[in-house]
């Protein structure tokens, strides 16, 4: 079986022989980017070279990047542990070239890649191109002798790609493996195209026009690539499998993960396995790159990882601290490509032990208040705001917590209640505040601060300017 270490490899590799530089993962908390909340694509670290801003000794490089998406645009937090290809961190292997070769050399790289050296059968590719991008639908043809009907034309910002409100934007295509019928889905533009059996594996953006202010676009004069292809997508494909969560890699964390609590990887409690395993890797490599748990910013995304990992942990019957316990499985399979798990290891599993201790706490007693809310009330009904408030100022329970342990049972959380409740308790912090004599900017930096809250400022429109493959 091919592990995902030789795929990291045999990406690598293929890109060096074709004359790319192989530049190391950058950390997961961007240097020089206060807009992102983390590295979310291989393209990050980039940025400035492809505005022009930095010049680098080469003009095609190729990465395996870290990435977190749990936060900001790109949040996949939900939807691990229930479709078979988001994790909160995963790998991303890329191709770039800084305005040397373009559309014509990008295409065929990626087709020679997947067909010759991966041995992907040809039949099972789709490709997606920008409605206009009639360039790209020819290289198709040529390049892979795909038929019309596998090369779909969309419409949507799916495949227009911008840096940000303004700078450099362009089409880009997206490579789909068709799992076969025995999968729910349908194509991409389709309207099952949220099912799992088409799998997006890699995106090529062609970066060509510049978007000015005024609202003018301009075709630049040297185009450049920019790549994303999620190693364990691929992974999944090269070991025969359908699920990412089948992969050598992550199967050894589901097992660690049942060994340490039931017993039984694929049992009834195997999504809380899947969920535990994925957030296993993204609180390593969170830590392990200088995040810490912490009421705001980058750590408030990081407990709220963590204390969902604690759940889930909880659910499977677990009445000690498990997840400090799989950092060494973790290790096993990842330090290697990466050392800086290796140095953390003891940093991480101390880290784990101390909040899953807190946390245990107030944990079950928060998950008693919750089912008693619950029996009180009717059928389907959702959790009260005000509810959710005390689970969350009372027990340390977030928000989205709340909402995954409840998405079990069917349920959901009157969102507006919970906010409502969230901005009167400031209130009321705020008002005691004021009242005890200190000066009136003290009051207006609270409020300042509470209003930003627990989601820190990042600079100007986060949500606009983060960065998509
Ligand atoms: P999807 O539509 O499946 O959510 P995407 O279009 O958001 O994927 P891109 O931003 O294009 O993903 O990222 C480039 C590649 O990275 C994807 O083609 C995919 O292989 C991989 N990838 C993206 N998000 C995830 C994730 N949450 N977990 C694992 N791999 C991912
Ligand atoms: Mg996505
Ligand atoms: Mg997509
Ligand atoms: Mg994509």
């Amino acid at each position: 079986m091919t592990s995902l270490a030789d795929i990291r490899s045999t990406f690598l590799d293929f890109f060096a022989r074709n004359g790319h530089e192989v530049v190391p993962s950058s950390p997961l908390v961007p240097r020089n980017d206060p807009t992102l909340m983390f590295t979310n694509s291989g393209m990050v670290q980039f940025k400035n070279v492809f505005t022009g801003l930095e010049t680098r000794p080469y003009r095609r490089a190729t990465t395996a990047q870290k990435c977190v998406r749990a936060g900001g645009k790109h949040n996949d937090l939900d939807n691990v542990g229930y479709t078979a290809r988001h994790h909160t961190f995963f790998e991303m292997l890329g191709n770039f070239s800084f305005m040397d070769y373009f559309k014509e050399q990008a295409i065929p790289f990626a087709w020679e890649l997947l067909t010759r050296d991966f041995g992907l059968p040809k039949d099972r590719l789709w490709v997606t191109v920008y409605h206009t991008d009639d360039e790209a639908a020819a290289l198709w043809r040529k390049v892979a002798g795909l038929p019309e009907e596998r090369i779909i034309r969309i419409p949507t910002h799916d495949n227009f790609w911008m840096m940000g409100p303004t700078g450099p934007c362009g089409p880009c295509t997206e490579i789909f493996y068709d799992h076969g019928p025995s999968v729910w889905g349908g194509p991409p533009g389709s309207a099952e195209a949220d099912g799992d059996r088409f799998i997006e594996i890699w995106n090529l953006v062609f970066m060509q026009f510049e978007q000015f202010e005024d609202g003018r676009r301009e075709a630049l004069p040297r185009p450049s690539i920019d790549t994303g292809m999620g190693l364990e997508r691929i992974g999944a494909l090269l070991q025969g499998k359908h699920d990412n969560y089948d992969t050598d890699l992550m199967r050894a964390l589901i097992e660690a993960s049942a060994h340490a609590t039931d017993g039984d990887p694929d049992g009834p409690g195997r999504i809380h396995h899947r969920v535990i395993a994925d957030h296993l890797r993204s609180t390593a490599f969170l830590i392990a790159d200088g995040v810490m748990p912490s009421n705001e910013g980058r750590g408030y995304v990081l407990r709220r990882i963590m204390r969902r990992a604690m759940r889930h942990a909880a659910m499977l019957g677990a009445q000690d601290p498990v997840m400090h316990r799989l950092v060494p499985a973790l290790v096993r399979q990842m330090g290697q490509a990466y050392p800086e798990l290796v140095r953390g290891e003891a940093l991480i599993a101390d880290t784990l032990r101390r909040e899953e201790t807190r946390f245990r706490e107030t944990l079950d007693r928060g998950l008693r208040l919750l089912d008693e809310e619950l029996a009180r009330l009717p059928e389907g009904a959702d959790l009260p705001g005000e509810a959710a408030f005390r689970l969350y100022g009372t027990y340390g329970f977030p928000l989205d917590l709340t909402q995954d342990a409840l998405r079990e049972k069917g349920r959901g959380v009157d969102v507006a209640g919970f906010e409502a409740a969230l901005a009167e308790d400031r209130a009321r912090a705020r008002a005691s505040w004021a009242g005890s004599g200190e000066s009136r900017d003290a009051a207006l930096w609270f409020d300042l601060a509470s209003r930003l809250g627990s989601t820190e400022f990042l600079g100007y429109d986060t949500e606009q300017a983060e960065a998509q493959v």
